[in-house]
């Protein structure tokens, strides 16, 4: 026999449990029973390996890690209490005062604010590069920079970063290099394969795939994931083993899930592209796009994030949004429902509105999270909507 595709190892990875329970168990114990005195002592000093209480390792937690491992291409995952308990860790793994970072301009919301505020509270200076512009990160790097960390695509604008060109810098520089691969998962992207060190996901978002649990990874060389274990050990930023399981067992689909996402949102950003209130729309599978090359060889799918510029600005915007009957309003993504958001009020209000701007996020950009629904009723729906937005509001731009 061959050997088997990552995928179907993912799937079929639980086995390994050594039970006949065909579903995985879910692992709900805080403590673990030694055999002896010397047992416990050997596995509290690391001398032997097994679980000693569920902050350092829980099997469910285990089993969803070495899954996601496999997906990602990583040699080693460590599960996290949600996405940005994973950038906690990272942080406090590998930053100290006077360290220089340089972060992604546009990045999600918290992620910027963890580290402009917080680490920024603790001496690390952190400055912002746009992603798109590879020779502005080799021209930021210092002799203290110890980091580099992007989103690729970028939620909501969908600019995309060539991560071969800014691993190279990073590799050249000795800076850890980290990307956050929530928007596309690890069926339409793999940065580790590109040179990334450190891929960072949100698991309540496509793994989870139906917005049920919060929960985050770090992915990437064991060397690179061990010192983020030992800052869960004293920080507690762990996952919980019901939300592992679910993680785990929604990884079984992911593929399914994301292939049917992209039928979807392909059909939408078609209708989309011919209505006249449309002023443009950011999808990565959009033909004709300058960076269609780089798209091509870095990425595997196009997953399910399209964003639009409605003509109107915020008024236009906020009616089509109120006007939805079907299609949720959401800002999370990743999810089996169709969900719509307005960036700018709500996951980009940290940034100033010259920021927002500079970043392609304006008052009429609109996000939408293509779910699992047939297409022509989600394009229905937005289709009675848009119909809904008054001239009144698109004349008052
Ligand atoms: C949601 C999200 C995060 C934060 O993850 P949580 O699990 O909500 O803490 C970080 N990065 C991206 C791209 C996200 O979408």
């Amino acid at each position: 026999m061959p050997p088997l595709n990552d995928l179907t190892r993912a799937i079929h990875c639980s086995r390994a449990n050594g039970d006949d329970a065909h579903a995985a168990p879910i692992w709900m114990t805080s403590a673990y029973d030694f055999d002896s005195a010397e047992q416990a002592g050997d596995r509290f000093n690391g001398r032997c390996s097994g679980n000693v209480y569920s902050r350092f390792t829980n099997p469910s937690v285990t089993d969803f890690e070495r899954r996601l491992a496999i997906l990602e291409h990583g040699e080693d995952a460590v599960g996290t209490a949600s996405g940005m308990g994973a950038y906690l860790a990272l942080a406090m793994a590998y930053l100290s005062q006077g360290d220089h970072v340089l972060l992604g301009a546009g990045m999600f919301g918290s992620t910027a604010h963890l580290f402009r505020q917080y680490m920024g509270q603790l001496g690390v200076d952190v400055q912002t590069i746009p992603t798109t512009k590879t020779p502005l990160w080799a021209s930021a790097i210092q002799p203290n920079t110890k980091m580099m960390v992007i989103e690729t695509p970028l939620n909501p604008t969908m600019e995309v970063a060539d991560i071969a060109a800014l691993s190279e810098i990073a590799r050249r520089n000795g800076v850890l290099f980290v990307v956050d691969n929530t928007v596309l998962s690890p069926i339409c992207q793999q940065p580790l394969r590109m040179g990334a060190d450190l891929v960072v996901q949100s698991a309540g978002k496509f793994i989870d795939g139906q917005g049920r649990c919060v929960g985050g990874a770090v992915v990437g060389g064991a060397e690179r994931i061990n010192p983020l274990r030992a800052v869960l050990r004293s920080g507690g930023m762990c996952m919980s083993p019901f939300n592992a399981w679910v993680f785990a067992s929604s990884l079984e689909t992911l593929y399914a899930r994301m292939r049917l996402h992209e039928i979807n949102a392909r059909r939408l950003c078609d209708w989309l592209q011919c209505h006249p209130l449309v002023e443009s729309v950011h999808y990565t599978g959009l033909a004709g796009r300058p960076d269609d090359a780089l798209i091509a060889c870095q990425q595997t799918g196009h997953g399910a994030l399209i964003s639009v510029d409605i003509k109107g600005g915020q008024p236009a915007a906020w009616s089509l949004i109120n006007t939805l009957r079907l299609v949720r309003r959401c800002t999370n993504i990743g999810d089996a429902k169709t969900m719509v958001t307005h960036p700018w009020s709500t996951t980009h209000c940290r940034y100033t509105p010259e920021e927002k701007n500079r970043s392609g996020i304006g008052p009429g950009l609109i996000r939408f999270s293509v779910g699992l629904e047939p297409a022509t009723d989600i394009i229905a729906d937005i289709e009675q909507a848009m119909a809904c937005i008054t001239r009144t509001e698109t004349e008052s731009a």
